[in-house]
């Protein structure tokens, strides 16, 4: 077996679907590297070859040992925390692939490969084992950080060993009293020579008891919100004692195998990352890789769930049939298939306009530039999105494989009940599915009230074919901008846009039916771009299931539209009362 090349939907999007053309180019900056590819042919093959590698070891070796980790758990002794053995092997293999960090530039250990490819990886790798994406998330990521905003000497120190394996990182941000609320955070570093003296705790951090920690912390005396925040490296041991206490991991029924760790900071030295009060703005660049992330550990998950829950159909026999051949069942079966569909063609969008981004910033030039910061546009409209999507669905997915195993779906010896545990973490991390929602919706009415004639051409566009699946896509956007015309209609009226255009706060009280219809509107948005992406690519072959995603999708969203727009206050009346 071979998780890349069994997965027809995966091996279609990077054969076919991804515009390699419009990023690697400019990736590897012509192909004048001597290290590097020569052609676009060549750095097409190397990347399906390095797929196929990784593909071919998480079937060989990851996936049979998830279900060991899941039941090991995380342990904690004499202080220190105890990863399940499993986990430990897969990553220590991922290392000898030299995969952990495959977007990284080849200078400090990476492959220079586009995060369509990581992203293919993360999926493949999250497929097999969810416990082990996450480990294997935590090299990569912080290092990316380190790279962005690091001094050169702290790219030498810190990312090299973590493009290598020698040591794994962590990054906190959340806080006891400071989850949504980031501007709550108040662990606190006062500047002490060159250094920093950090102090507080912090919560349910993904491998926290890693080697390195990126801290979001409080420098700024007096300030408040998300101003005076910067971002600290925080090394784990400093001058061979330990630097922070790992008060604790936490005790969980979903990714066992994942230690979300308590930390305390007691002086601890840091050292400064990037910019002094530039914190929350270098965060998000992590934040909104992360998101991407945890879409694809949804599709991991939502891959599993799928194929065991067809496996498993095909086989059962109830009433003289496999259940496979009852309508109910093929019918979840179909839509558990479109879903995943869906969500995948949503991740290589989101991933392929963030490459070619990242292309045309290292091309530099005015017009590169220019097109850059109208993909950043599309990028941050689909991020939330995605996030969205990605936790939900799957949710749906891992629930409705559950539902096919009728009894066994509950048993510990059958894959999906921990599918389904685990999927359920994804609508929490890296901001809940109600904070997407409201940042969607607050880029959705920043957009309006910049131009509002926007409010009456349609805020939302979309590109769809000239053909009936693509009406049915048009007709998704048209509800969804019916839907947020009236919602903005309501919140601020022609007196609250020209109060917005003069930059002041929309009012509290008027906006909340919008709060009130955020989650709608998410939804509806959220669909409407994966009907998009999948409508893209729906040739001969991917036709019917792009048709039945899109005719699926078009009356939820005309219900969730219908509810917003009947102006249902209730909730907002008991609030009140
Ligand atoms: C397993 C795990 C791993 C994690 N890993 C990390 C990590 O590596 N680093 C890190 O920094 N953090 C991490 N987190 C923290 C995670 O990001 C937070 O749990 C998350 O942001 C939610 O914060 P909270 O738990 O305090 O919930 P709260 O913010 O208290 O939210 C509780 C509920 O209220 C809703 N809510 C809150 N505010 C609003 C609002 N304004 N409008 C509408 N609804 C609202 C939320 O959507 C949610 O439903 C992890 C958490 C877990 C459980």
């Amino acid at each position: 077996m071979n998780l890349f090349s069994d997965n027809a939907d995966l091996a279609f999007h990077v054969r076919e679907g991804i515009p390699w053309e419009s990023f690697v180019p400019l990736w590897e900056e012509g192909f004048r590297f001597e290290d590097g590819p020569r052609s676009l042919e060549e750095a097409r093959a190397v990347y399906e070859a390095s797929l196929a590698e990784v593909g071919e070891f998480a079937a060989r070796e990851i996936a049979p040992r998830a279900r060991e980790i899941d039941r090991e758990g995380v342990a904690f002794r004499d202080g220190r925390v105890i990863h399940p053995a499993g986990l430990l092997a897969n990553v220590e293999g991922l290392k000898r692939l030299g995969v952990l960090a495959p977007s990284l530039p080849r200078d400090v250990g990476g492959f220079n490969f586009p995060f369509c490819v990581g992203a293919a990886m993360l999926e493949i790798v999250g497929r097999a084992c969810t416990n082990t994406l996450l480990l294997y998330a935590f090299y990569q990521g912080p290092a990316l950080m380190v790279l962005r905003f690091g001094t050169r000497d702290q790219i030498e120190r810190w990312v090299k060993p973590l493009a290598s394996g020698e040591i794994s990182g962590a990054v906190a941000m959340t806080e006891p009293e400071a989850g949504s609320d980031v501007g709550n955070v108040s662990t606190s570093a006062a500047a002490e020579g060159d250094h920093f003296r950090l102090n507080g705790r912090k919560q349910f951090i993904t491998n926290g008891c890693g080697d390195v920690c990126i801290v979001l912390a409080r420098t700024e005396p007096g300030s408040k919100g998300l101003a005076g925040l910067s971002l600290l490296v925080v090394p784990r041991v400093e001058n061979g004692r330990d630097n922070y206490r790992v008060a604790r991991p936490e005790t969980k029924n979903v990714i066992r195998g994942s230690a979300t760790c308590e930390l305390a900071f007691e002086g601890s030295c840091a050292e400064l990352l990037g910019q002094r009060g530039d914190g929350f703005r270098q965060i998000l660049t992590f934040m909104n890789e992360a998101r991407a992330a945890v879409a694809i550990q949804g599709l991991g998950i939502s891959q599993a769930a799928l194929e065991a829950a067809r496996a498993y159909a095909g086989q059962r026999v109830q009433m003289g049939r496999p259940i496979a051949r009852h309508e109910l069942v093929a019918d979840m079966l179909l839509d558990m298939e479109a879903e995943t569909a869906a969500l995948r063609a949503l991740v290589y969008r989101c991933t392929a306009l963030q490459d070619r981004v990242l292309g045309l910033e290292r091309g530099g030039g005015g017009t590169a530039r220019r097109e850059a910061a109208r993909l950043e546009r599309a990028l941050r409209d689909r991020t939330p999105l995605v996030k969205w999507f990605g936790a939900e669905r799957t949710l749906w997915i891992a629930r409705a494989a559950v539902q096919v195993h009728g009894g066994y779906g509950v048993v510990a010896e059958y894959d999906v009940e921990r599918h389904y545990r685990d999927a359920l973490i994804l609508p929490i991390y890296e901001g809940t599915s109600q904070i997407q929602a409201l940042m969607s919706l607050k880029d959705q009415v920043r957009w309006c009230v910049e131009r509002p004639h926007r409010l009456l051409t349609g805020a939302v566009g979309v590109e769809a074919p000239p053909d009936t699946l693509g009406d049915a896509v048009r007709e998704m956007a048209a509800e969804y901008n019916r839907t947020l015309r009236y919602v903005v209609g309501e919140a601020l009226g022609a007196a609250g846009v020209i109060r917005a255009l003069r930059g002041r706060e929309p009012d509290r009280e008027r906006m909340a039916y919008a709060l009130l219809s955020a989650e709608r509107l998410c939804a509806m948005l959220a669909y409407t771009r994966a009907a998009e992406a999948l409508a893209a690519h729906a040739g001969t072959q991917r036709r019917r299931m792009a048709e039945r995603f899109v005719h699926r999708s078009l009356p939820l969203l005309r219900m969730h539209g219908q509810i917003v727009r009947s102006g249902d206050r209730s909730t907002l009346e008991a609030l009140r009362a």
